[in-house]
């Protein structure tokens, strides 16, 4: 299928073609007839399957199809973070350059000046994050008189991010016949709940769930033993050729800024990317991530959404993520644009509950390996004990992967070398 069966004036048609867009992706096959059709959409899809350009290309549409003179904004887009906030910004900017279409980007850490001075014009997008605008709107600075088209973008996070009441103070001052747009990635009750409030009868579109494995990257996980293992493990991959860029996922900002430094000091060029830097900097190193002055960047999840750099290679979870979606988004800032991607995880005892989790919700059995000379001890052992069930089967999971048999191996290998009480009882238990 091409573009050309969407009705997508003459202008975007041009603009895809410039991003060097073949087809739709899935999501926007199924979408934008639909936001064409000024129906109230409600769309399950993750990052990184092309939803942003799913609401912005029918809306484009609809500006130029529908000219108004009036203060607006017409369109609204309210996302969780502000990296997701300047991405979707980055993209109508790439979308409507044959167009003359004026957009806004309001988020926090932005100064007040400029925000008041963009809004001085009459605005047709206007993209948030709900904190900020709901301030804006308090201190009567814009209204919503004007909307015709509201997107919530990553619905889930605005839930787990706890915007649902900023949320639905902005909803309650906008037009009410505008036409309402929900993206998600997953949908839960919760999300469903959020759905009925906002949105009258919507279609729903979902896309496969294979989509949720993200089939062009290589997801795999590696047991660590401790925090040296892991930093040990970390420079081995960073020392392979296939890496072009990474992003390394930590669970603290401390620990963001400790890795970023370790890794600075070794001569790799990496930064840290987190919530406690002002948005300035964020922007900064971002910009310097996009055009590879940076080649590694330790991020806490704050930028698993919102960042859509092309040559992103590696994802490495140095840390799991807490929640299982956030999984999904962090590996999806690789394999962007169906390009291939390598996903790696590094687990240990205490990451067990969340990697279950993980799986659950991707549907997926993540292939569990080692790295010869640097297999993990005690970890695999026990995990493997544990995995076996009471039966004593061996589960179909463990059975298959290879590797994990051969770091049961390694097992072997050092209870004979260091003879050890405790090894040997693990090693034992793996031996079973
Ligand atoms: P998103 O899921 O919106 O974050 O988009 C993921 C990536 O896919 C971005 O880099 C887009 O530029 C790219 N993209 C969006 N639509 C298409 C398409 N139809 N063909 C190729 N790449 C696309």
């Amino acid at each position: 299928m091409s573009f050309k069966t969407l009705n997508l004036a003459p202008e975007i048609l041009r603009a895809i073609q410039d991003a060097g867009y073949k087809e739709p992706t899935k999501i926007q096959m199924k979408s934008i007839p639909h936001v064409l059709k000024k129906e109230h959409v409600l769309a399950t899809a993750q990052t990184g399957t092309g939803k942003t350009a799913a609401f912005v290309l029918p809306i484009l549409n609809h500006l130029i199809l529908n000219k108004k003179k009036v203060k607006g904004p017409r369109i609204l887009i309210i996302s969780p973070t502000r990296e997701l906030a300047n991405q979707i910004t980055d993209s109508i900017k790439t979308y409507s350059r044959y167009l003359k279409i004026f957009s806004v980007t309001i988020t926090g850490g932005m100064s007040y000046q400029l925000q008041n001075k963009v809004l001085s014009k009459p605005v047709d997008i206007l993209i948030a994050t709900p904190g900020r605008l709901l301030d804006l709107h308090k201190q009567r600075k814009i209204k919503f008189n004007d909307t015709e088209i509201m997107v919530l973008d990553e619905a889930d996070k605005m839930l787990d991010m706890g915007f649902v009441p900023d949320i639905r103070k902005i909803f309650n001052a906008t037009n009410k016949k505008q036409q309402m747009l929900m993206f998600s990635a997953t949908l839960d009750q919760e999300v469903s709940k959020i759905a009925e409030e906002f949105l009258k009868t919507p279609t729903k579109i979902s896309i496969e769930p294979e989509a949720l494995g993200h089939s062009n990257i290589e997801q795999s996980l590696y047991y660590v033993d401790n925090q040296s293992h892991k930093m040990n493990l970390l420079h081995h991959f960073l020392s392979q050729d296939n890496v072009n860029q990474a992003i390394i996922f930590t669970a603290t900002k401390r620990l963001a800024d400790k890795l970023s430094d370790d890794l600075y000091h070794k001569d790799i060029k990496a930064s840290s990317l987190h919530g406690d830097m002002t948005q300035n900097s964020r922007t900064r190193t971002i910009n310097r991530f996009k055009k590879n002055g940076i080649k590694v960047l330790v991020a806490t999840d704050l930028a698993s959404r919102g960042i859509d750099v092309k040559h992103i290679t590696h994802v490495i979870n140095y840390d799991l993520p807490r929640f299982a979606e956030d999984y999904v988004h962090r590996i999806g800032r690789t394999g962007r644009a169906d390009k291939n991607g390598y996903a790696i995880s590094l687990v240990n005892e205490i990451d067990k509950e969340h990697l279950k989790k993980i799986e659950r919700f991707t549907k997926l059995k993540i292939n569990i390996k080692t790295v010869e000379g640097m297999e993990p001890t005690k970890i695999t052992a026990e995990v493997f004990k544990k995995k076996r069930g009471r039966s004593g089967k061996k589960r179909p999971f463990i059975k298959s992967t290879k590797n994990f048999k051969n770091s049961a191996n390694a097992q072997k290998r050092m209870k004979s070398k260091n003879k050890k009480n405790n090894q040997s009882t693990t090693a034992k238990s793996a031996k079973e």
